[in-house]
């Protein structure tokens, strides 16, 4: 195993970093996870335009060209042997020499990580098979700029840590009674026939996946609206599904404890499962 630290691939024992990191003290930093099929990067573009945008809103200099980022990522992907890897990326402000709250000043070199790991065969890729998962509501607890991929997840991690505790795989999270998003994933419903998902906001993160889908819906020409869900429409909905960049679009079958249409993924979602299969094979020469 090779991983990437501040412009040399090493093996993960050898990259180590200073205590004085603001990543370390202060969980600033910013970070992405970009997957990779039969070692091609999937939507390298979309995720580099993401990784750009937060790191300029939390003022972080992006050390970095597209070009660059792209070069970094494909090494180290040949380094780990190809084939299905995610790639995680993360860029911290870097370590001041007092810890303060106010960025060091002038500005220090930003901390760079970078770290493959295998990606699970997704439910999309088997719809005939596929079992669906279980998640469970929590309140979302989180800050008020869900947007920015921020590698401050404390929040996140307890949410996901309650989930788990209840035998469930991911929460979905509710904000005044309205669904923002999953702990790591967002968050679409089916009911009657049409797809609706969360529009994008401060509240939730803008997903790569979420975008994709939407596309796809769109091109295929299945009935998608990007509006505010209510608790009592996740309850009711026929479909729900969690959609991220390593997971793809998984369905749940149950919620709490109740079962989520007939307990099976449901047409829509193999319909939608479907295309995703074709356009990551089609993208990615699989
Ligand atoms: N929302 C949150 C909070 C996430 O952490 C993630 C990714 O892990 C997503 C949504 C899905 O985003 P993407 O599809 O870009 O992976």
């Amino acid at each position: 195993t090779q991983v990437y630290l501040n412009g040399a691939f090493m093996a993960p024992a050898d990259a180590t970093i200073s205590p004085m990191d603001r990543g370390f003290l202060f969980a600033d930093g910013i970070y992405e996870v970009i997957p990779a099929y039969n070692g091609v990067l999937f939507r390298f573009e979309e995720h580099l335009i993401r990784l750009e945008r937060s790191l300029a809103e939390v003022d972080i200099r992006n050390p970095h060209s597209r070009a660059q980022w792209r070069e970094r990522c494909e090494q180290l992907l040949r380094a780990n042997g190809g084939g299905n890897l995610s790639v995680y990326l993360q860029v911290t402000r870097g370590a001041a020499e007092k810890r303060d709250h106010a960025f060091p000043s002038p500005a220090v070199t930003p901390t760079v990580f970078m770290m493959t790991n295998p990606i699970a065969i997704p439910a999309a890729d088997s719809p005939e098979t596929a079992v669906g998962a279980r998640a469970i509501t929590l309140d979302d607890i989180r800050w008020a700029r869900c947007d920015i991929k921020s590698v401050s997840l404390l929040p996140n991690s307890l949410l996901r840590q309650q989930a788990v505790a209840a035998g469930a795989s991911e929460a979905i999270l509710l904000r005044d009674g309205f669904v923002t998003e999953g702990s790591a994933s967002n968050v679409f419903i089916a009911k009657a026939g049409t797809i609706a998902t969360p529009p994008k906001s401060h509240a939730i993160l803008g997903g790569i996946t979420r975008d994709l889908v939407v596309e796809l819906c769109h091109q295929h020409g299945l009935a998608l609206e990007e509006r505010e869900i209510t608790e009592m429409q996740l309850r009711q909905a026929d479909e729900i599904w969690i959609t991220s960049s390593t997971k793809e679009v998984v369905p749940v079958i149950q919620l709490n404890n109740a079962i989520i249409g007939n307990g099976m993924p449901g047409p829509l979602w193999k319909a939608l499962a479907h295309h995703y299969v074709q356009h990551k094979r089609r993208l990615c020469g699989l």
